[in-house]
């Protein structure tokens, strides 16, 4: 057990984590990161990102880099390791899987969200060997290949415009005739004679040999099922929060997000959350970099009352 004991803790360094050290290093308190994957988050696995603020455009990889390179030129502590639990106190403990244990005043939650699976037959066993979910990671093995995206939110229709750029074909399967995504990057995906769109299907189950070869879907009205060839399918179906180590918190709503204030507090003194993983409307690289400055205020106040 390292028995320092921290100002405050924050677990994630995506965007909102990453922001929160910035705020709270800043006013000097004693921090630290835990990140259980690598720094940035969900921004590793954006290709184009067009509304962060002052820069007309950019990648995913480059903003996450520029972050971290941030924090790491304030000396912000940084800690690889997956958090399986907290015990709430005065002191507060935070133990990893590999039963490390940390002693912090404060926490900061700022784990994000992962990608929903489809939970179909097939796609644990063609995980890698055509199924993905990171086009930025591997869109690049498609190249003049064909292959299917699933679903119809910001994700899938972004995600599918940077598959155009390698593979044949794109074809883009949502189960209404709607999509969910703004309309800018629909207007997008309507002018890449790449794409095709696939309405009214979802994917049922997923074939192959040693690789996938084939996608079977069903139409939600007639039943009616086809074959579809593909040599890649990328499920953009949604995202859950990572909030499993805090279940027994109480702080958390039915589908398992934090519920916080406007301050970003819980419902636990000295515990905050911040970014994807709260309940909220808007998930925003942007607004999750404003959770996490918010949070850190908070706990600069909070430790400031504690003394
Ligand atoms: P999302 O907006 O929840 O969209 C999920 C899509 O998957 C919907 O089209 C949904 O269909 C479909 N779907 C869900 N479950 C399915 C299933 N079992 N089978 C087939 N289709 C299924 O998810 P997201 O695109 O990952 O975005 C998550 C959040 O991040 C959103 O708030 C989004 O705005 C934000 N985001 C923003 C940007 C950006 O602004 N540049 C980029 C990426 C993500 P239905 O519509 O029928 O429910």
């Amino acid at each position: 057990m390292n028995n320092k004991i921290y100002d405050l803790i924050i677990i994630g360094a995506g965007p909102a984590g990453m922001s929160a050290a910035i705020y709270a290093k800043r006013a000097s308190l004693e921090v630290m990161i835990i990140e259980a994957v690598s720094p940035g988050g969900k921004m590793i696995k954006t290709a184009e990102i067009e509304n962060w603020p002052g820069l007309k455009q950019t990648t995913g990889p480059e903003l996450a880099f520029s972050m971290f390179d941030h924090i790491n030129s304030l000396a912000v502590e940084y800690q690889a390791g997956h958090v399986s639990r907290i015990e709430d106190g005065e002191i507060k403990k935070i133990i990893t899987d590999d039963h490390q244990t940390y002693l912090t005043k404060s926490i900061i939650i700022a784990t994000g969200t992962v990608e929903r699976k489809l939970g179909i037959p097939g796609e644990e066993k063609f995980a890698g060997k055509g199924v993905s979910y990171c086009a930025v990671c591997d869109g690049a093995l498609f190249k003049n290949k064909v292959v299917t995206v699933i679903g119809g939110g910001n994700s899938a229709l972004e995600e599918a415009i940077y598959l155009a750029k390698f593979a044949s074909q794109v074809n883009i399967v949502i189960r209404r005739d709607v999509f969910r995504a703004d309309a800018l990057v629909q207007e997008d995906i309507q002018n890449n004679s790449k794409i095709n769109i696939i309405l009214k299907h979802i994917p049922i189950e997923i074939q192959g040999d040693t690789v996938l070869k084939n996608i079977i879907l069903e139409n939600v009205d007639t039943k009616e099922r086809q074959s579809l060839m593909s040599d890649g399918l990328f499920p953009f179906i949604g995202l859950d929060p990572i909030t499993n180590f805090v279940q027994d918190l109480g702080i958390t709503n039915q589908q398992g997000y934090i519920n916080v204030d406007a301050n970003m507090r819980t419902a636990i003194p000295g515990l905050y959350a911040a970014g994807d993983v709260i309940d909220k409307g808007l998930r925003q690289i942007v607004t999750a970099s404003s959770d996490g400055a918010i949070a850190a205020q908070q706990v600069i106040k909070y430790l400031d009352d504690n003394k």
